[in-house]
């Protein structure tokens, strides 16, 4: 592999890397070499962007041809092989959860990839799989089946190595590494533990079984300590809990032990306010960071199963809500729509994700009255993100963690398909209706 590495020095960089690649099978590439190799290059990374909005009133110009268009250049882009096994990681959501991918557009994907000669399937964790027809997602509607990440019993997993804040492991779903293709297929909204749900997070807490997402992962927050037992007494500590505005506070007696759910901390520093400087209880900023890092790490472990010229990233810019779909309810949407973006680079389609969310701004009639600290302060130059969870949750922090764990690149090209400006000039086809079959 060093040969391999310094060869790519000498001679031409772009047919030795496609040369390299064609001749090390899926399961047999050392991931680091090829983000070695991505590192060397100082080229922007491309993300394709569709916006919601048209130039006219024809259906070229609809989202829905800029979601086929920008999925054909990413297929172009990737080596399918015939009856190859494409894992399209979806977030499936919950209950009464309604704004996720609409099937509308899943299925069209999902046709578009099998024209590649692969098998696609769509996989989740087995509770959203199991309840997805409540949101319309069947194999007769998405159009290939529907498998649990880690199976019917959420326990057919694969260890994988992480060594992080005392977390030796975490189980990967044996599905995602089964597979030999994988679309990372993600709605874009926010997330209460980092402020941000999209690429990096549906790999990161999705690819796994449901212990490793709540003992491990979620849990990673708590690694600070944050309750002094000498210094808090009882009575402190039930004062904690009904003072704080977002009951994320619970305490346990027996051990005098106070827990914070860190996914519900909007870091109003209340709890400091009530503890007037005794210093038993702290906000860690470390905790925060811990999971943002730990998200970084969980999706590139899955990342490292595939050989990365067979992963492709789509995000859905639309129904941007203030909470994960994992909530399952319906929330009011505190983006405008944006539109879908694809990049073969995780890194540069998150920032890039951001980055518009960022210039689009929030709809502040719509942020719901739980946001009781919102900062909509227009003199702080906040992620409209971070303005609804708190200054500790920083919607890029895990897309650094991810690029300098040399997952991707920041640095990118936003690449406009059929932008208004060019399809109001297109010439027209003819009037268009859908008239057969005919109820006339
Ligand atoms: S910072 Fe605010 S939301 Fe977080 S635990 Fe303290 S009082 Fe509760």
């Amino acid at each position: 592999m060093t040969i391999i590495f310094f060869a790519l020095h000498l001679f031409n960089f772009f047919f030795l890397k496609n040369l390299a690649i064609s001749i090390i099978k899926k399961k047999e590439i050392t991931l680091n070499y090829l983000n070695i190799y991505n590192n060397m290059s100082s080229e922007k990374s491309k993300v394709y962007f569709g916006s919601i909005q048209h130039g006219i009133m024809f259906p070229f110009a609809s989202l829905a041809a800029k979601v086929d268009k920008i999925t054909e250049m990413l297929i172009e882009q990737t080596p399918i092989e015939q009856k190859d096994k494409i894992a399209i990681k979806m977030h499936l959501g919950f209950a009464d959860g309604y704004q996720t991918i609409p099937v509308f557009f899943v299925r069209r994907i999902v046709q578009a990839i099998k024209k590649t000669g692969g098998y696609p399937f769509i996989t989740d964790n087995p509770t959203a799989v199991y309840n997805a027809v409540n949101r319309g997602y069947t194999q007769e509607t998405c159009g290939c089946p529907i498998i649990p990440v880690a199976g019917v019993k959420d326990r057919y997993t694969t260890p994988v190595e992480i060594n992080f804040k005392g977390f030796d492991t975490l189980d990967l779903g044996g599905v995602m590494k089964d597979a030999d293709v994988l679309i990372d297929l993600s709605h874009a909204k926010g997330h209460g533990a980092c402020g941000y749900g999209g690429a990096i997070k549906n790999l990161a807490l999705g690819g796994y079984s449901a212990n490793s997402r709540w003992m491990k992962l979620h849990a990673v927050s708590q690694v600070a300590k944050y309750w002094d037992k000498e210094k808090g007494t009882p009575e402190l500590a039930e004062k904690l809990v009904n003072g704080c505005p977002y009951r994320t506070l619970r305490y346990d007696k027996e051990n005098n032990n106070l827990i914070r759910n860190y996914h519900d901390c909007h870091q109003c520093f209340t709890c400091l306010e009530i503890d007037n400087g005794l210093g038993a209880i702290k906000v860690p900023r470390e905790s925060y960071s811990a999971f943002q890092e730990m998200i970084a790490i969980s999706s590139n472990k899955v990342l490292e199963t595939f050989d990365l010229e067979k992963v492709f990233y789509l995000n859905f810019l639309t129904q941007i809500t203030a909470m994960c779909d994992c909530l399952g309810t319906g929330q009011p949407p505190v983006v405008n729509d944006i539109g879908v973006l694809g990049s073969k680079d995780i890194v540069a389609i998150e920032t890039a994700t951001l980055d518009l969310i960022k210039e689009e701004g929030l709809i502040e009639k719509h942020i719901p009255p739980y946001f009781m600290h919102a900062n909509l302060d227009p003199k702080e130059d906040l992620h409209p993100l971070t303005r609804l969870h708190g200054p500790y949750k920083d919607p890029y922090e895990a897309v650094r963690f991810a690029e300098n764990l040399k997952m991707g690149t920041s640095n990118y090209d936003l690449i406009e398909i059929l932008s208004a400006d060019e399809t109001k000039k297109m010439d027209l086809p003819g009037k268009f209706f859908e008239q057969e079959p005919s109820f006339f």
